[in-house]
């Protein structure tokens, strides 16, 4: 029933970019910026709004993996966005929780 779980599991194939036991990263299927990747926790969590504090660890690794993966896709210099969209209001379509990383030209 969910999109991103389905490509965590392997039902929808894609590459990923990068991958541990918690987290996963992917191109988006429509870039909205030369480089724009998802990274989505494995485990399925709607929003921002079902994290609970069990999930710090798993936020944290989020957050520093698109750091690394900013170097690695050469956008740290010039710099780049980190986006998570909660909600109708938000502009979340996808209700399993994930974090843009977008880059690679000057952003609005
Ligand atoms: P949201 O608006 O929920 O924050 O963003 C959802 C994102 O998921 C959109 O940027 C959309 O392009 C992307 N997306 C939706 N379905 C797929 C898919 O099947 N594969 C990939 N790689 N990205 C997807
Ligand atoms: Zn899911």
């Amino acid at each position: 029933m969910c999109i991103f779980c389905d490509i965590v599991n392997g039902r929808i194939s894609k590459e990923f970019v990068y991958q541990d036991e918690d987290i996963a990263a992917f191109y988006d299927i429509n870039p909205q910026a030369l480089v724009h990747i998802l990274i989505i926790p494995k485990k399925h969590i709607a929003s921002l709004n079902e994290l609970t504090e069990s999930d710090k660890n798993l936020m944290g690794n989020i957050i520093v993996t698109a750091k690394k993966l900013a170097e690695q896709h050469k956008i740290s210099v010039n710099g780049y966005k980190i986006v998570a969209n909660c909600g109708h209001d938000g502009g979340q379509v996808v209700d399993h929780i994930h974090f843009h990383l977008l880059g690679g030209e000057p952003l609005r």
